[in-house]
């Protein structure tokens, strides 16, 4: 079964972040497996994201990229100060 470790999805959003926000992430994201009924969720209290593993391990790069921008956008606009609720 594929894998990824959090050290590696770190790297990832660090790439991402600046690949598509033009910004660094200065915080931290880990895949957690408690996460059953969303892909993602940013913490407004630590500015943490937990990922859901299988967004990858069930889907692709693809996917767990979408997702992983997804939490991004909360993550900057609230960062920003502007509404980061759906
Ligand atoms: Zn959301």
């Amino acid at each position: 079964m594929k894998q990824m470790h959090n050290q590696q999805l770190q790297e990832l959003t660090e790439k991402w972040s600046v690949e598509y926000f033009q910004r660094p992430f200065l915080h931290r994201i880990f895949f957690n497996s408690r996460l059953r009924t969303t892909g993602g969720r940013y913490h407004l209290d630590d500015h943490h994201i937990d990922i859901n593993p299988l967004m990858y391990t069930e889907f692709d790069l693809d996917n767990l990229k979408r997702v992983v921008l997804h939490e991004l956008c909360h993550y900057y606009l609230h960062l920003t100060g502007r509404d980061y609720h759906h």
